[in-house]
């Protein structure tokens, strides 16, 4: 049996299967998958070569699971949109879709809320209410593609949520997002990223190796990275850099590592030399991201120049770095933030 019984979260043998076990024909399994994760229907109405009794009876046993719009905000600078979503409890999520040159990418989240506990992440501030579906997170996608028009061409799972700490869903989404029968992305326009969970490197680099990932570092150290992230407190450093090295040698990939500048914390000359030290002669990439400020956190962004002086310093010892650029800075809210503006409002009301 498998773990998920929602329509949309079925993959194509598991539909084959609950199918014939209706008594009904194979190649409907293939009909109603493309209607889904192809031709992006939100309603199972809209499958209209599917006789209404095998839809109803199907429903019946297997709900359609997915998103709906609540809120859209558009920047007028880059045309960056960030989508505000339901899910059919009532938890909200939220996804980005960003626009370049490349294609279009959608920023998703995996789960609503997270336990990670990072200091200066707002996703975080309210814990975790639950996992999200396979479903949950292809219908952000889908959603975006079907409401704007916009192909999207690249996923990042950076929004909301520790994809790591939902694996399985992770998987299973991963795996669908790439069927031909799908929208057929294709693996390598995929990055996952992660506050750490060493275990789950391994597995990841094992099982799904033609996919990108990136590592939310944020310092170069174990005593700073606790007071900036909690799960520093279970996996040390030198265990996360192993699995790192791991990754990287299992999938012959360049790996990237995340490091947000936060103002007088990390953004020395003797991070830099640290950080220096602990990925040199690695096939990685640093990107660092001016740290968002979250009102509830009180940590602030590194000035400019400082941005420029890390980096700077990084270039001179031949480490591969850009500045993450600000997209839809106008309607920027730090990750996490749409969701909790929004619950927020609605307590007050
Ligand atoms: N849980 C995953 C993915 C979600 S967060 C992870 O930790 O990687 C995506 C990235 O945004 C992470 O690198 C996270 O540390 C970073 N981030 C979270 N809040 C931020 C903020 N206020 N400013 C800058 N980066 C932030």
């Amino acid at each position: 049996m498998a773990e998920w019984t929602d329509l949309r979260s079925m993959n194509m043998e598991e539909l084959s299967q609950c199918l014939l076990e209706n008594g009904e024909k194979r190649f409907r399994a293939k009909q109603i998958y493309e209607w889904l994760h192809k031709k992006l229907v939100r309603t199972p109405e809209e499958m209209k070569n599917v006789p209404a009794k095998c839809r109803e009876k199907l429903i019946l046993e297997h709900p359609l699971y997915g998103v709906t719009e609540v809120e859209r905000y558009v920047s007028k600078i880059d045309g960056t949109m960030k989508f505000l979503f339901a899910l059919h409890d009532g938890n909200m999520i939220e996804s980005v879709l960003m626009k370049y040159k490349h294609g279009n990418s959608v920023c998703i989240s995996s789960q609503a809320g997270c336990r990670m506990g990072c200091r200066f992440c707002a996703s975080t501030l309210m814990g975790l209410a639950r996992n999200l579906y396979p479903s949950e997170m292809l219908d952000q996608i889908y959603a975006i593609q079907k409401a704007t028009g916009e192909r999207v061409s690249h996923v990042v799972v950076m929004g909301t949520g520790e994809p790591f700490d939902n694996f399985d869903a992770l998987s299973r989404m991963i795996e669908m997002l790439c069927d031909s029968d799908g929208l057929n992305i294709g693996h390598r326009n995929i990055t996952v990223s992660t506050c750490g969970i060493v275990p789950k490197i391994y597995e990841f680099a094992d099982t799904h190796p033609q996919i990108t990932l990136a590592i939310s570092l944020h310092a170069p150290d174990d005593a700073l990275r606790k007071t900036l992230m909690p799960i520093a407190n279970r996996y040390s450093m030198e265990e996360l850099m192993k699995a790192a090295r791991y990754y990287v040698s299992r999938t012959g990939r360049r790996i990237t590592f995340e490091y947000s500048l936060v103002k007088d914390v990390n953004d020395k000359k003797e991070h830099a030399d640290k950080l220096t030290a602990l990925v040199k002669g690695m096939n990685c990439h640093i990107n660092l991201i001016p740290v968002n400020p979250v009102k509830e956190r009180g940590y602030q962004q590194s000035e400019q120049n400082n941005v420029a002086a890390f980096m700077h310093m990084l270039k001179q010892q031949h480490i591969q770095v850009t500045v993450r650029r600000e997209m839809g800075r106008d309607i920027s809210a730090a990750c996490g933030q749409l969701r909790k503006r929004y619950k927020e409002r609605s307590e007050e009301e």
